[in-house]
């Protein structure tokens, strides 16, 4: 079969068989990819119009007690300078953010365990209390049960947890063998089933990544159905053991959001700061393949330099509001428009604050 056959298959079926996946990221050119791109375009101003949704990320702790091959805030980087924000330090993040048009606020951290589960309900009772009207989104890994739901009730609506990898063997190639992959997916299921409106997502181009693990790296977007999919190229961070190691391609990672919006049609796809990273159009090429979310940052400016997860990370010299200026011109130039709203998933617009 050809890839074209194949792609065409996915937009009909919303599936395809392992076999059929794997061929296609073993054997794809340019313009499969740009098949796939028109596709997945078409699909997203089907069902979303012109809008880009814009969230504001917080990253409010770069202290991590997990040890990520790959990551530049991983607790044996001695080299990186640790902070910590207050609450009221994210409580005036919110209130530019807000200020400037966020509807969204994405609190983003290493596994810091300072932040308590009941630190954290303290920090999202005070943010859902002043912002009745926004979506509040967390991105702080793995907790219990029993933290998920506490979050939520304190007010939380989101929440971002990237799978990495869907292979097992894969996982334990990136991560240190105290960090499992089943608990990571366990993870997903639990704030699935607590409420949440749950995102994961993969990287590309890690190292040992194959066409096999990207296989089922789809498979399990087709099996879990996430309401939110970050997916980006994988960029070495020379304070890692990955430091030497090739950074991801950014034409695969816009195959593989391309291929993400045929198969959820409405999944809430950013176009990530990797990408834009990786490439200076990165952005806009993420728009045009289908991606209608962009996340620039919310972050105090004194703090962004120490939230390098990789190499010469986008977006750090800017202020908030240049920031968000600055994509706002990408998304215009490409024919579309940022939208003040909380862009719920589709399954979970129920009251009159969503659009
Ligand atoms: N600690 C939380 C967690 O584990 O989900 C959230 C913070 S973590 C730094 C956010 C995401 O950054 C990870 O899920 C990973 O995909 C991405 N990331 C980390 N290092 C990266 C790298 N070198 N290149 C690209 N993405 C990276």
């Amino acid at each position: 079969m050809k890839n074209r056959e194949r792609i065409d298959r996915l937009n009909a079926e919303k599936q395809l068989p392992h076999g059929d996946w794997a061929a296609l990221f073993s054997d794809w050119d340019e313009d499969d990819r740009a098949y796939a791109a028109e596709l997945a375009r078409g699909i997203t101003t089907e069902r979303f119009g012109n809008r880009v949704y814009f969230r504001g990320i917080i990253e409010f702790s770069n202290i991590c007690k997990n040890d990520c091959y790959y990551c530049g805030i991983r607790k044996s980087n001695r080299s990186q300078t640790r902070y910590r924000l207050s609450e009221e330090e994210v409580l005036l993040c919110c209130r530019e953010g807000y200020r400037l048009g966020y509807r969204t606020f994405v609190l983003q951290s290493g596994e810091d365990p300072w932040w308590t589960d009941e630190r954290m309900t303290d920090l999202i009772a005070a943010i859902r209390a002043s912002y009745p009207d926004c979506a509040i989104t967390l991105s702080i890994g793995e907790r219990s049960r029993e933290s998920y739901q506490a979050m939520y009730d304190a007010g939380a609506n989101r929440y971002l947890l990237r799978h990495e990898t869907a292979d097992e063997a894969h996982y334990g190639r990136l991560h240190p063998a105290e960090m499992s992959f089943a608990h990571r997916i366990d993870c997903l299921w639990t704030l699935r089933e607590i409420g949440y409106q749950v995102g994961c997502g993969m990287m590309v181009g890690t190292p040992h990544q194959t066409p096999e693990t990207l296989a089922k790296d789809m498979e399990l977007l087709t099996a879990f159905r996430p309401a939110m999919a970050g997916i980006g190229p994988f960029l070495p961070h020379g304070c890692t053991p990955f430091r030497d190691c090739a950074a991801g391609s950014v034409p695969l990672s816009l195959l593989c959001l391309s291929l993400t919006r045929i198969l959820l049609p409405d999944v809430l796809l950013p176009s990530t700061t990797a990408l834009g990273t990786a490439s200076s159009e990165g952005r806009i090429q993420g728009i045009l393949a289908g991606c209608n979310v962009v996340m620039p940052n919310l972050s105090p400016q004194n703090v962004r330099k120490s939230y390098m997860l990789y190499d010469n990370k986008a977006g750090t010299e800017l202020s908030a509001a240049e920031g968000l200026a600055l994509l706002k011109n990408q998304v215009e130039s490409v024919g579309r428009e940022i939208v003040v709203g909380r862009g719920d998933h589709k399954a979970f617009r129920k009251d009159q604050c969503n659009d």
